[in-house]
């Protein structure tokens, strides 16, 4: 079982937890102007990558928080942890990349 630090909480058991998924997935700013394609891309397709990655998780059975983890996909090594709105997600704000959860 892997052991999940919630930025706020500490480390606990992964059942604790949901996985949202991929982070780093911006909203369309004007959803009306994408072709069914495009907004069926944003809804959908997610990178699945093998290794590091960045991924939405939620403390579901404690604080109830999002936050994000970086994780390695092959080896479930957790690299490090970021709350939403903290030094990392502005410098994914610039990208134009942050989460919407
Ligand atoms: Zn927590």
């Amino acid at each position: 079982m892997l052991v999940i630090e919630c930025p706020w909480c500490g480390p606990r058991a992964e059942s604790e937890f949901n996985c949202g998924g991929e982070a780093d997935i911006a909203r369309p700013l004007e959803p009306e102007k994408l072709t069914d394609k495009e907004w069926g891309d944003y809804l959908f397709m997610r990178k699945n990558p093998r290794g590091v990655h960045r991924e939405q998780w939620l403390h579901t059975q404690g604080c109830r928080r999002w936050f994000m983890a970086t994780r390695d996909t092959v080896t479930y090594a957790i690299q490090g942890y970021e709350k939403f709105g903290g030094a990392e997600s502005n410098a994914a704000a610039r990208k134009g990349t942050q989460g919407d959860k």
